[in-house]
């Protein structure tokens, strides 16, 4: 399962922040559904809680695909009105740029920690000027038309981000994974474990390797013919396999198109509605709350298939079967995931399964405590989808291994992250700061 994808990329992050960062810090987080800016107020010591603000604002569908220019001047205005509203605007001079830290969460070639180029969009953007192009320096740019001057110093994958402020609080910390929009995992390697970085000088010994997992592909990956119509289909045919199989993206269409075969090929549904048709109409949290539903009548089905799909009543056997659907597809999705966090943990030895080799049982093992950093609202948000995939991890695992195995949910980490690494690889000595 760790043969990752094609576009996994190791990192430049050898140096996790550790708690002695210090002074204030932006972050900018773009990938999903929500955009957000956050500063971060770090007193150079380890705390339990960071203080910072937070602003969250829907992508306006239009930028998803349309120019470079104007994703990246809406992004930078977004910023800029944020840092006047908190009032840092006036604290800004020439020989003092503020710092920030850049969660940009798309298939990216690193160059440096504060530099790479985008190899792919992923998740329905599609800005074709942007590919090949490197990112940290279209936003400097649209930072400067903006009259912004700030810099760019940590450009980071959404998992990388949650993996750094996972780690800064909880050292135990070795991987974190992304469920939301879009899927993706990152881990903690020894730096002479990666074939691609030989020849670079660490610090640590240690390197985050980013697997862009989403993109995973094997033949053995349990394709329906939904999904095969659903890739064609999509922006990006023959790319991200993995992912259009169990992010919040995907899901809800998957079932919809379950749906339209279905009312094809009987007449349950008749007269066949034409909003059923419409690709995406069926978003994931729909689904969700179909599949929990818990009246007797199944009220809520009943609701969303008449007032989203244009769906009339429907008996109960039938509100039942769809039920089904949700659930068949929301299991396959969690039991990938969690075989992708097993493929992990048998990468880094955190698997249990060391002892077998040395012929001692699994339970005779000693296990480390081991905390693996997740962020997603599918994860967060669907608990039917949290359930399957706990139970698969204690299905694979054992459950001697599994409850050494912890989940955390990292909130808005991603970003928070990204202003650690931003901190931690500030160009300022740490005692000068703001
Ligand atoms: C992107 C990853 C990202 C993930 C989760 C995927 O579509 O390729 O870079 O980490 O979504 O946001
Ligand atoms: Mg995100």
């Amino acid at each position: 399962m760790v043969a990752p994808s094609s576009k996994c990329c190791s990192l430049f992050v050898d140096k996790l922040p550790n708690g002695s960062e210090k002074g204030t810090y932006y972050a900018l987080d773009l990938g999903g559904t929500n955009f957000r800016v956050l500063r971060v107020k770090l007193e150079g010591t380890r705390s339990s809680t960071l203080e910072h603000d937070v602003y969250r604002q829907a992508i306006p569908q239009d930028l998803m695909t349309g120019s470079s220019e104007d994703l990246f001047d809406f992004i930078a205005s977004s910023l800029k009105e944020f840092v006047e509203r908190e009032g840092d605007i006036s604290e800004l001079s020439l020989d003092r740029r503020w710092e920030l830290g850049f969660t940009f969460s798309f298939p990216v070639k690193q160059m440096s920690v504060s530099s790479g180029t985008l190899l792919k969009w992923t998740k329905g953007f599609s800005i074709e000027d942007m590919v090949g192009r490197e990112i940290a320096g279209c936003l400097e740019e649209a930072m400067t038309r903006k009259g912004l001057n700030m810099r760019v110093a940590a450009l980071v994958n959404d998992s990388v981000g949650s993996l750094a402020l996972g780690h800064y609080h909880d050292t135990d910390t070795v991987a974190a994974v992304i469920i939301g929009t879009g899927t993706n995992a990152c881990y903690l390697e020894r730096t002479d474990a990666i074939i691609k970085s030989q020849g670079l000088l660490t610090t640590s010994g240690g390197m985050v390797v980013n697997m862009e997992w989403g993109n995973f592909w094997s033949s053995h990956l349990p394709r329906t013919v939904y999904d095969i119509e659903l890739d064609a289909d999509s922006p990006n045919p023959n790319d991200q396999g993995f992912e259009k199989l169990i992010s919040g993206m995907y899901l809800g269409d998957v079932v919809r198109r379950v749906i339209v075969r279905m009312s094809q090929e009987s007449d349950i549904f008749d007269p066949i509605s034409s909003k059923l048709s419409m690709p995406f109409i069926l978003r994931t949290p729909l689904i969700a709350a179909m599949h929990e539903d818990d009246s007797p009548d199944l009220e809520e089905v009943r609701r969303i298939l008449r007032d989203n799909l244009e769906i009339p009543d429907v008996p109960l056997k039938v509100r039942k079967l769809i039920v089904k659907v949700c659930d068949v597809v929301t299991r396959r999705a969690a039991r990938l995931a969690a075989a992708g966090i097993v493929g992990i943990l048998k990468k880094i030895g955190r698997d249990g399964s060391g002892g077998i080799a040395g012929g001692r049982s699994r339970s005779d093992q000693k296990m480390r405590r081991t905390v693996v950093a997740m962020e997603g609202g599918l994860y967060t948000g669907y608990t039917m989808f949290r359930d399957y995939l706990h139970e698969a991890l204690t299905e694979i695992l054992g459950e001697d291994i599994a409850q050494h195995v912890i989940i955390k949910v990292t909130e808005d980490g991603s970003a928070m992250g990204a202003a650690l690494l931003a901190a931690s690889h500030s160009s300022y000595p740490v005692d000068s700061v703001q």
